[in-house]
């Protein structure tokens, strides 16, 4: 393994599964919010986070509030949740918010905390669309909203979009990437609408654009980002300069991450939990002082497979001398066969120092990857 001796860099994931209202497209472990629930939710994230004691004495590269609907918690739970965690210089520290919560009294709270990053969920600027997806806010706030965030101090906002919507194209979306650009986000996460099973959506799958219309608005969408000074860095995600997401890098360099809360997914090397996504047994693995719930401990072939996963998403790639300092490997004859084969289809770029997708298989990622590792 590696010969540095500086610690690891350790991030932390804190899930809050509380929402306003169920989203029809939404199929992550959601429950109604009250008050009550919330604070009794916290009262349990206090308890597991104390069990991880020895872990957080490290400070933290990043921290990520998720959901669910994070921006629920009150500013003294976010501090309540923060009080006793280090830190390191300029560590990042977000929250996911709903953009129908974004008012004066909640970001003048919201600046009693830590919080450096905002991440809004605005999905789309057309209004059907946002119907569509049970969004309560509207695209006319939007401008307003951010502008406040603004006054607020608050000078690194992502702004979420959802493509490949029912009945959308590249014009529709054009509309939404124009709207989008007028907001002056410093990032840009962009996801492919996908219906599972669970959503209440569901038996709309059929109304989905097809393969092509979805290429055509991925494609329109990296254009326009690009050709607007955005730096494309992971296959969904695009960053002005400086302004990439620390924390989501942690996952893609498969860096560790505690991860607290009901459902939510930690990684400390070499063993991958899962906590319940379900709240009484959540609950009770909390009060039995159970470490890493739902543990598997990676071989080291499982850890090679999952660093190439998430590494090959990052549009640089991977470190092929990062990869021999972790694993004593070296990626060229481990994988000389497949890395040949798909160098050879145009899906692979193997420069001096690292091993990428090319722009042919960003849009086929998952399926490029499974090649080399399965
Ligand atoms: S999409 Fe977000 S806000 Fe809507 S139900 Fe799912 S987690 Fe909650």
């Amino acid at each position: 393994m590696g010969q540095d001796i500086s610690p690891p860099p350790l991030s932390l994931y804190i899930h809050i599964p509380f929402c306003l209202s169920k989203c029809g497209y939404c199929s992550f472990f959601s429950l109604p919010f009250s008050k009550q629930s919330l604070a009794q939710y916290c009262s349990y994230l206090h308890k597991e986070k104390a069990l991880y004691r020895q872990q957080l004495s490290s400070p933290l590269h990043s921290l990520y509030f998720g959901g669910g609907s994070p921006a629920l918690l009150a500013s003294e739970q976010i501090n309540g949740i923060c009080s006793g965690l280090v830190f390191e210089n300029n560590a990042e520290i977000t929250i996911e918010i709903n953009p129908i919560q974004l008012n004066a009294q909640f970001l003048s709270a919201l600046k009693t905390t830590p919080v450096n990053r905002l991440s809004l969920g605005m999905q789309s600027m057309n209004a059907a669309e946002l119907k569509w997806l049970d969004r309560r806010h509207t695209a006319a706030q939007m401008q307003d909203r951010i502008k406040l965030c603004r006054e607020f101090g608050y000078d690194n906002i992502s702004l979420d979009l959802i493509y490949g919507l029912p009945g959308s194209n590249v014009d529709t979306l054009r509309y939404n990437l124009d709207a989008l650009l007028a907001l002056q986000p410093e990032h840009v996460s962009c996801y492919l609408l996908s219906l599972d099973e669970d959503s209440t959506r569901y038996p709309e799958a059929d109304t989905l654009p097809d393969e092509d219309n979805q290429f055509a608005q991925y494609e329109l969408i990296r254009s326009t980002l690009k050709a607007h000074g955005f730096h494309h860095y992971e296959i969904s995600n695009f960053a002005l300069k400086d302004k990439t997401s620390h924390h989501n890098l942690a996952y893609w360099n498969s860096n560790n991450y505690l991860a607290l809360g009901a459902s939510a997914a930690g990684w400390m090397a070499p063993i991958r939990y899962q906590n319940a996504a379900n709240l009484a047994e959540y609950y009770r693995c909390v009060e039995a002082g159970e470490l890493y719930p739902n543990q598997s401990i990676c071989t080291k072939q499982r850890m090679i497979e999952d660093y190439l996963m998430m590494g090959l998403r990052r549009i640089d790639g991977i470190d092929v001398k990062d990869f021999k300092q972790r694993f004593g490997r070296d990626i060229d004859t481990l994988y000389a066969e497949r890395i040949r084969h798909l160098v050879g289809l145009g899906m692979l770029k193997r420069d001096k120092d690292t091993l990428s997708l090319t722009e042919a298989a960003l849009f086929v990622s998952n399926s490029v990857i499974a090649e080399l590792i399965l």
